[in-house]
C-alpha cells in the first residue's frame, strides 16, 4: 500500500472506532477528503484505494484538477471562501458547497446552477465562535434567513457547517460542535430535514462523530502536512 491509501485507511479506522464509540450508526459518518494544495496524482492515489469525495478551498486550482480528472467519477465539494464574483465555476462545476454564509451568493448560485444539473447540495456555515475572521451566519442571522433560503430552488439546502477554532481538549473540542447540532436540532423541519453535520477534520473528527457529525472534512490525516504558502 501506498502512503496515501494508508493514510486514508487510518483515517477510515478512526472514524469506524468513533461512530462505534458514540453510538453512531456504523457508515453514518462520510468521508470527504480535502484536497487543496495536493496535486491531481495524489488524488488518483486516494481513488484508487477506494476514495470518491474531494474537497477544493482554492478555486481555479480546483477547476485545474476537475480537468485533469474528468476521467473519474469523483464528487467535488468547495469549502473554500466563496467570493461574489466567482459564484458561476461553482455552480456548474461542484456536487457540494459547504462554506454557503451570504444569502445574495445563494441567490447567484440558484441562478447559474446548470439546468441539466440537480440542485447543488448546500451547507450553511454558522460562526460558532464569533471570531470576525470566520465566515458563516450566526446563529440569529440563520433563523431570520431560513426562509429565503429554503425558497431557491436550486439550491438543497442540506445541512449546516462550521470551522471552529482549535482546541486541545476532547470536551473543548465538543463544545462548537455540540451547538451547531443543538442549532440543527431546533430548527430542522419536515420540509427542511437538515440532515447534515458537515463538522470534524483531521484534529476532532472524533469530538465530531460524538456530537453527530455526518461529513468530517478531512486533509492533513490523509495527504501528510500541508506546505505553507
Ligand atoms: C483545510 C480544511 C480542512 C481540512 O483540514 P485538515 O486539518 O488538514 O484535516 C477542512 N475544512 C476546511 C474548511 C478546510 O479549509
Amino acid at each position: 500500500m501506498n502512503e496515501i491509501a494508508q493514510r486514508l485507511d487510518r483515517v477510515n479506522r478512526r472514524i469506524k472506532a468513533a461512530e462505534e464509540l458514540y453510538n453512531r450508526p456504523p457508515g453514518s459518518t462520510r468521508l470527504l477528503a480535502v484536497s487543496k494544495t495536493r496535486t491531481a496524482d495524489e488524488i488518483r492515489e486516494a481513488v484508487a484505494a477506494g476514495q470518491r469525495a474531494f474537497g477544493e478551498s482554492y478555486l481555479q486550482e480546483a477547476l485545474d484538477k476537475h480537468r485533469q480528472l474528468q476521467d473519474l467519477p469523483l464528487e467535488w465539494h468547495f469549502i473554500g471562501r466563496i467570493q461574489g464574483n466567482k459564484t458561476k465555476p461553482i455552480a456548474e462545476w461542484f456536487d457540494w458547497v459547504h462554506s454557503l454564509g451570504s444569502l445574495k451568493h445563494a441567490r447567484r448560485l440558484n441562478q447559474q446552477r446548470p439546468p441539466g444539473l440537480a440542485p447543488l447540495k448546500a451547507c450553511i456555515q454558522i460562526n460558532t465562535s464569533g471570531e470576525a475572521s470566520k465566515g458563516g451566519h450566526s446563529p440569529d442571522e440563520l433563523l431570520e434567513l431560513l426562509p429565503a433560503y429554503m425558497e431557491l430552488p436550486r439550491i438543497q439546502i442540506a445541512g449546516l457547517m462550521t470551522l471552529p477554532a482549535p482546541a486541545d481538549s476532547l470536551e473543548a473540542q465538543r463544545k462548537p460542535f455540540r451547538q451547531l447540532r443543538e442549532l440543527r436540532d431546533r430548527l430542522r423541519c419536515n420540509d427542511l430535514p437538515l440532515e447534515t453535520l458537515s463538522i470534524g477534520m483531521s484534529a476532532d473528527l472524533e469530538a465530531a462523530i460524538a456530537e453527530g457529525s455526518t461529513i468530517v472534512r478531512i486533509g492533513t490525516a490523509i495527504f501528510g502536512p500541508r506546505q505553507t504558502v
